[in-house]
């Protein structure tokens, strides 16, 4: 048959990417294929400029239970064994001091408390005190009346630049596999048809045949599953995220802050940016938006197909709504965007972190976050805030992938792996997949290069 192949990905994303990649190398298909819309491969979410960077292990997110945290450290650690395995230590992966600060007795008792539970988890974690932050991170203190206390690590990997790692998974998955291993730019999928026992798909190259399709279409994942009649039980909340801007001499560590547990989106973090030689970023803000993708304006008839609004929906938001921490929240991030008032206001959030700061120092990034497709469970009338899958059993998955999705890329992949080769009956190297990717916890490679562009500013 004619464009055929065994497997066909839908989204050229980290994620689509991270499967291509595992099937390539651990499987025995003969015929693999990935079809991205746009010219270039992530250049939505998993683009570097619209992430937040960071290898999100659980160490220093306060939103993670400590089951949650379990979780997120295995795939964590599965993307940065394969990171230094393949030499992209201090080149798409990075060292930087982290960590979350509390603030104020009550946040103080918390970090303590959390850091006694957290340590056996992650064993290098550090407490560190006043006196320590100064001298590690002299404008946390400075000007500083509430108490501070901070847990954290100076010596692990904790930035990625998640595009340039999707990039290195397509070429290594064309490098491993020994049959037809195609990638199509500029070819967005318009519709899949199952005709018979397989999936048809109509491109703007032509019509393409697979035995099996896994959609990680990022927030039109969800759509492409409502078009075939799946996820009826779902609707996507497209959460924007913006960024504020500082000098790379305000902040040298990734500082994450302790999230307010009703909020449902993690609160906001310094970052020093890995693609902005010299630049700290704030952010991002959370912001409920109409629309599929950021900076595309004809997403917005796609997003209320795949919000489908109805009561069970508004039931959600009206639960969300009903609380004065979540109104008051909504609200703020709706005026971080407002040109004229947001930089004031966003000064007061960024002020937790560094009480000194001016609102001279920052600028609103301006393009730079995307939008993460988070998922409302009408059934069970609830916001889902993890990745969510719909597995049809019939052949097709679709993948919805807000944060940490990019950080589970590999996780979540593997996952497909497996609902592949027992569909299919195809052979999946398990054990060697394993021995990759899990592994001895983390692999140790030597540093040999210098840091990305910001220490050279800061000193
Ligand atoms: C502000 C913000 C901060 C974040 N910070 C972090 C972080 O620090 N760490 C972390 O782990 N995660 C973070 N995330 C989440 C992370 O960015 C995503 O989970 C991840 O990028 C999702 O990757 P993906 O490949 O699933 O989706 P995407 O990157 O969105 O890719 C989907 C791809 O599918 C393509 N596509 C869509 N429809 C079609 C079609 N019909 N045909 C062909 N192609 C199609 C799109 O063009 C796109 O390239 C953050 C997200 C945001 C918005």
């Amino acid at each position: 048959m004619q464009h055929y192949y065994n497997v066909i990905i839908i989204g050229g994303g980290i994620s689509g990417t991270a499967l291509l990649y595992e099937l390539a190398k651990y499987t025995d298909l003969e015929s693999i294929a990935l079809f991205e819309k746009y010219p270039a491969l992530s250049s939505l979410n998993s683009n570097g400029r619209n992430n937040s960077q960071t290898l999100h292990c659980g160490d220093i997110e306060t939103n993670y239970t400590f089951e949650k945290a379990k979780k997120v450290k295995k795939t964590a650690n599965m993307l940065l064994n394969y990171a230094l395995d393949h030499g992209y230590a201090q080149k798409h992966i990075f060292k930087f001091p982290k960590m979350v600060i509390g603030v104020g007795e009550k946040e103080v008792s918390f970090i303590k408390e959390r850091y006694e539970t957290f340590r056996t988890l992650y064993p290098y974690l550090e407490l560190f005190t006043a006196e320590d932050l100064a001298k590690i991170e002299p404008k946390l203190v400075e000007g500083r009346e509430d108490e501070i206390v901070a847990m954290g690590a100076l010596d692990e990997y904790c930035a990625v630049d998640f595009g340039a790692i999707a990039e290195t998974f397509a070429q290594n998955a064309k490098k491993s596999m020994k049959g037809v291993c195609d990638i199509y730019l500029d070819a967005e999928v318009y519709r899949i048809d199952r005709i018979g026992d397989k999936f048809q798909l109509t491109t703007p190259k032509g019509k393409y045949f697979a035995d099996y399709i896994v959609v990680n279409a990022g927030a039109h994942s969800l759509l492409q599953a409502h078009k075939m009649g799946y996820g009826k039980d779902y609707a996507c909340l497209p959460i924007g995220g913006s960024f504020y801007y500082a000098p790379a001499s305000i902040l040298g560590s990734k500082v994450y802050t302790v999230q307010n547990d009703k909020l449902p989106f993690a609160a906001i973090h310094g970052d020093p940016d890995i693609l902005m030689k010299g630049k700290t970023r704030f952010g991002p803000t959370a912001l409920a938006l109409p629309k599929l993708e950021r900076y595309t304006e004809n997403t917005y008839l796609e997003f209320f197909e795949s919000l489908r609004p109805d009561k069970s929906v508004i039931k959600v938001f009206y639960d969300l709504l009903a609380d004065d921490d979540i109104r008051e929240y909504v609200f703020k991030n709706m005026m971080y965007e407002v040109p004229g008032i947001r930089k004031g206001l966003f000064l007061k959030e960024a002020k937790k972190i560094i009480p000194t700061l001016r609102e001279s120092d920052i600028e609103f990034a301006d393009h730079v976050g995307g939008l993460r497709p988070q998922i409302i469970d009408k059934k069970n009338k609830r916001l889902l805030l993890g990745e969510a899958k719909i597995d049809t059993k019939e052949g097709i998955v679709f993948n919805m992938t807000p944060s940490p999705g990019a950080t589970s890329c590999l996780g979540n992949a593997l996952k497909d792996v497996e609902l592949i080769a027992e569909y299919l009956g195809c052979g999946f190297d398990s054990a060697k997949a394993n021995i990759d990717l899990v592994g001895e916890e983390q692999k140790s490679v030597p540093v040999l290069e210098p840091m990305p562009g910001y220490v050279e500013t800061q000193s």
